[in-house]
């Protein structure tokens, strides 16, 4: 395809490299420079009217649409960090999707199909609060899980890898007919979770937000590290890259996403369409006749 390469994934330290030498255990979770978060924000406040501003041209363009992937821990920041990059953008071309655990009607057919039904048109952004990953993440984490699947059969040592492999394709085919997918890990520490649990318990106004089950799930934080640092390094391509987001500061993580949206919005190069001479011939009749009645 002649415009394949007429997108490239912003540069960033935090983007995800695509050889699988990604080590977690290395990548940073705190700004990786002093930061003054006042600055941060207004910083990406105006980012985020860009952003804004570009989504106008993606959906005047009508030929591509943008998918961002948003995967972290429990209490990582995905909700207000979507919340915050994507508030200068018309809700008539955005869409954001949560993925829970999956219903009957979703267990009835493939992973993907769930996801499918929720892809971006063209002109649009869409947004996912979690995703297909958690197909190799939570499920990973849960093997028992899949028993819930029914799926004909299956074996531990190689489903994560078949999986990692449909990922790959699914995206690439996506890449290839118009989709721009990009894919945040918001890293956040084990520490900065526990801070944030305990804000949840103490502030009445975060209460709903607490799950008990989210305590027992830090047990097996070593299983989830692993299992993400095994999906980004399986899946970050230059069609699909993941970026790992320093998470334990929420102006520097936003910012740095704010940039990331932007960056890739802005290479797509996508314009208000240029209307030719006998349309603007068209446009000088009507203003006449407008004048005239
Ligand atoms: P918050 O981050 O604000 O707590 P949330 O995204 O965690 O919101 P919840 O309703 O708390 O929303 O949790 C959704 C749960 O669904 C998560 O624990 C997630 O791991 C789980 N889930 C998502 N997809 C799958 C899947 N394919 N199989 C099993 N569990 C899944
Ligand atoms: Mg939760």
């Amino acid at each position: 395809m002649s415009d394949e390469h007429r997108w490239t994934a912003p540069r960033s330290d935090f983007l995800v490299p695509f050889d699988g030498s990604f080590r977690l255990a290395d990548a940073p979770t705190g700004p990786t420079e002093e930061v003054d978060e006042d600055a941060l924000e207004d910083a990406r406040e105006k980012r985020t009217e860009a952003i804004g501003e570009l989504q106008r041209k993606l959906y005047a363009d009508d030929h591509y649409s943008a998918l961002f992937v948003f995967q972290a821990m429990d209490a990582g920041g995905k909700d207000s960090t979507i919340r915050h990059v994507f508030t200068g953008v018309n809700p008539a071309g955005f869409q954001v999707s949560s993925f829970k655990a999956p219903s009957a009607e979703e267990l009835d057919h493939d992973f993907l199909w769930r996801i499918a039904r929720r892809l971006p048109e063209r002109g649009r952004i869409g947004v996912f609060n979690r995703s297909h990953y958690e197909e190799v993440l939570v499920v990973r984490v849960h093997p028992e899980y899949l028993e819930g699947q029914r799926l004909p059969s299956y074996d531990l040592d190689t489903i994560w890898g078949e999986r990692f492999e449909s990922i790959r394709n699914f995206e690439k085919h996506l890449a290839d007919n118009g989709t721009v997918i990009v894919k945040f890990f918001l890293n956040v520490s084990l520490d900065e979770q526990k801070e944030r649990f305990l804000r949840r318990i103490d502030k009445p106004s975060k209460n709903w937000k607490f799950n008990e089950g989210d305590v027992e799930e830090r047990k097996r934080w070593p299983d989830y590290m692993h299992a993400f640092e095994e999906a980004l390094n399986a899946t970050s391509r230059p069609w699909a890259p993941w970026y790992a987001i320093p998470a334990d500061s929420k102006p520097y993580m936003r910012l740095q996403v704010a940039r990331i949206v932007q960056q890739t919005l802005e290479s797509l190069r996508v314009d208000y369409p240029e209307v030719d001479d006998e349309a603007k011939a068209g446009l000088a009749k009507c203003r006449r006749m407008l004048e005239e009645q």
